[in-house]
Order: C-alpha cells, then sequence, then structure tokens
C-alpha cells in the first residue's frame, strides 16, 4: 500500500459519515479539510476500484486527474516498465522507446514535427513558452481567465513567490471582441487550452480558437495549445478535432502510460533553437527528462490507445453529462450542471450555498462508494464500464433525491 501523510484523518471521515447527507447540510464536513494525499490507495485487479486503508471500496472516477487513461495497473504497461527496469534503472543517453514514443507522438498530433520530452505538464508549458518568446524575441503573453497550466505557471496580477515571472495580458475565454482588444505586435505567445480543465471544464468553440489562429499569424506571435488534458479526447487531439493548428503543443498526463511525463513540440524552425548544435541561449536539459520508465510506459500505452476506445470512454462521459443534467431538470433547479466534452466532465455548483453543496456532493458519493474530484469532476478512462457509470449516476440520483426531492 502507498501509505500518504494524514490518511488516518480520511478513514476517521469515511467511517462517520451518515448514509443521509442532512448533517452535511449542516456543515459539519468540509472537504477543504481533506486534500487528496490525505488517502491511503491500493489498487485493485480489476483496474478500476481502491480499497481506502479502512476496507472500504470506491469506484476511481478521477483517474488521476486525466493522467490514468489506462487505470491505475495495466498488464502490458506494467510488464512494460517491469522490463525497462530489468534493463538498468535509468539510462541517460537516448534509447528506442525515447524514439518510438516520438514517432507515435508525430504521427498523431499534426502541429508536432519535432517533440522533446520532459517529466510534467508544467515543464513542457514553461518551456514552450520560454521558446516562444526566444525565437520571437518578444515578452508578452496572452493567456486565460480560468486557464491552467502548471503549478509554477500562474498568470495572475498577484502571483505566488514560486510562480515563474512572466509579462502578460489575460483574455477572456470564448470572449472574442474582449480578447482582440488585447492583441498587439508585442505578444509573443498566445496560450489556451482547447477546453479548460481545471478552471471549470469548459470546451473552447472553433470560432474562438481559429480567431487566436489568425491572430498569432497576423502578429507574428507563437500559439501554443496546452493539450496536457485534451489531448485525450481525439485521437488527434483537440487540434485534430477542430481542424485548428497551434505552432506548439504541449502533452502530459496519461502519454507517458501512468508515470510523470510531459512533453512539448512543435514546427521545426522553432523547436531548432533548442538544438544544442545552434548553442543557442536557450536550453532544455535534464537528468530524467527520458526516463526509461515513462519512456518505456508510453510505448506500450500508445499500442493500447486506439479510436475506438477514445471514443467509448467519451460516450460513457457522455452519459454522465446527460444523466447529471436530466436529473437536475427532473428536480427543476439549475444549481448543479456538468459540463465538458467526452471522457471529462466538469460538474458546476451555484447559488449561495454552491461551496457547500459541493462539498456535500462529494462526501455523499464517497459515502455511495464513489470517489470524484473534490472541486467537481469526472475524468473517466479506457478501464470504466457502463455498470460504473451506472454506479456514479444512481448515486446522484439518490443525493438529487435528498437535497431537491421534496
Ligand atoms: N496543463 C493543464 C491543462 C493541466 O491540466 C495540468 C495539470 N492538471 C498541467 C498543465 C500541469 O501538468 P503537471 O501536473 O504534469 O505539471
Amino acid at each position: 500500500a502507498l501509505v500518504r501523510h494524514g490518511a488516518g484523518v480520511f478513514s476517521e471521515f469515511i467511517g462517520s459519515i451518515p448514509g443521509s447527507v442532512a448533517p452535511l447540510m449542516l456543515g459539519i464536513w468540509n472537504a477543504d479539510d481533506l486534500d487528496h494525499n490525505d488517502v491511503i490507495f491500493e489498487p485493485e485487479t480489476d483496474e478500476v476500484k481502491y480499497i481506502i486503508s479502512d476496507g472500504a471500496e470506491y469506484l476511481d472516477c478521477v483517474s488521476e486527474y486525466s493522467a490514468a487513461m489506462f487505470g491505475h495497473s495495466n498488464p502490458k504497461i506494467l510488464a512494460a516498465i517491469q522490463e525497462a527496469m530489468n534493463r538498468g534503472i535509468n539510462l541517460g543517453g537516448p534509447g528506442n522507446d525515447e524514439v518510438a514514443l516520438a514517432h507515435s507522438i508525430k504521427d498523431r498530433f499534426r502541429s508536432i514535427a519535432k517533440v522533446r520530452f520532459c517529466n510534467s505538464g508544467s515543464e513542457a508549458n514553461t518551456m514552450a513558452l520560454a521558446l516562444a518568446t526566444h525565437v520571437t524575441k518578444k515578452k508578452k503573453i496572452l493567456a486565460f481567465e480560468n486557464g491552467y497550466h502548471g503549478g509554477f505557471i500562474q498568470f495572475d496580477s498577484n502571483p505566488s513567490p514560486t510562480t515563474i515571472p512572466h509579462d502578460f495580458v489575460l483574455g477572456r475565454f470564448n470572449d472574442i471582441e474582449y480578447t482582440r482588444s488585447l492583441l498587439s505586435d508585442e505578444i509573443a505567445a498566445i496560450i489556451v487550452e482547447p477546453m479548460q480543465g481545471a478552471g471549470g471544464v469548459s470546451v473552447a468553440t472553433k470560432a474562438f480558437l481559429q480567431f487566436l489562429r489568425d491572430a498569432a499569424t497576423k502578429h507574428k506571435a507563437l500559439l501554443i495549445f496546452d493539450e496536457v488534458v485534451t489531448s485525450r479526447l481525439h485521437i488527434n487531439g483537440l487540434q485534430g478535432y477542430f481542424e485548428v493548428y497551434p505552432d506548439l503543443t504541449t502533452l502530459g498526463k496519461y502519454i507517458g502510460g501512468g508515470p510523470s511525463f510531459g512533453a512539448f513540440g512543435g514546427l521545426v524552425e522553432v523547436m531548432e533553437a533548442l538544438d544544442p548544435k545552434h548553442s543557442s541561449p536557450i536550453h532544455h536539459s535534464g537528468t530524467y527528462n527520458n526516463n526509461v520508465f515513462t519512456m518505456a510506459a508510453g510505448v506500450a500505452a500508445a499500442k493500447i490507445l486506439t479510436k475506438e476506445k477514445i471514443s467509448k470512454a467519451n460516450s460513457l462521459g457522455d452519459k454522465v453529462r446527460d444523466g447529471i443534467n436530466s436529473a437536475m431538470k427532473d428536480y427543476n433547479t439549475q444549481l448543479i450542471e456538468a459540463s465538458g466534452m467526452g471522457s471529462m466532465v466538469g460538474v458546476r455548483f451555484s447559488g449561495p450555498a454552491q461551496a457547500r453543496l459541493r462539498d456535500c456532493l462529494f462526501f455523499y458519493m464517497l459515502s455511495r462508494g464513489v470517489y470524484m474530484g473534490k472541486r467537481g469532476f469526472v475524468s473517466l478512462n479506457l478501464t470504466h464500464e457502463e455498470k460504473h457509470i451506472d454506479q456514479l449516476l444512481d448515486s446522484f440520483y439518490a443525493f438529487a433525491q435528498e437535497v431537491f426531492g421534496n
């Protein structure tokens, strides 16, 4: 078992959750007291379920914030990691798996002619932004309200001391007119998620992305699509789905098969600035940039991923979204709304008690054996089946009845 900090607290909460949601509505429980790290997980054989230290069983609908696209113990991925481990824990030089993974990424994403690996989505975005400012010889970044690009990348006028400083302007997602007012030749890069994830699971319109594409070209800026999460929604990423292509794409999460992963890539002439043979002032080096576990797991994962499997996970996600929204319609309320696209479902709360409603849903679902994202989301993976969605939705209907039924 993975023993993590604070697990006892979590077990206590689980142990004392009553069947009825009423005490929760009084605000006795506060989800903010808990953190993802408070949980002890032990993967179980069917790859979806978790066991928490108190012995209770939970259906995982978080999927490691979308990284566990293949479940938590896919036998082919585990075997690939084991085999890589047998060849040596880490090997600094280039390896065959690295080449194979690069090819599979290039084949999937049309905007990527050259790719570089790193260890997280945050690193990928950091490097893509640095590369864009270097190549354009400009500084200003156009980012978007509610965007999320990594723990130490915040486009906030009041950033924390650990945030990388950027000269930036902040557009409004899907708001073409407002964003147009911020454009100028000073912009070095436009960074956007084709569907915002952490900021509320909202999908961009094709018109908005096309507008950004045209604006970047017009102002000689580089367009960066952060597809760390969204690439899972289509075999060619959301860029392929929308047929709007950026200059640079950043990737992460499941593409590395589960272990820590990040990648960024794009046009040859842009990526070449990082080629050591050009002895340019910008560098991308890192001991673990091609760590053998991730490379091996990523190659194994790429063989598992198919259009059909992506579309199955997406249709299960549609079912979750439709189920939640139709339950809300039945109770004639708009206090909870499901958003997103395909396998990524956002659950939004409104009204004066929205924070409490969010906490209540989280704990209620736990009491029914369903673990969903505390801030309100569901991320499905390739191991989810209809029966899991039924369990999730039955629990949600029961919650709706408790809270909104007469
Ligand atoms: N970009 C997006 C869109 C993300 O959702 C995340 C992580 N949730 C990141 C970047 C950062 O990735 P990582 O956590 O691997 O640094």
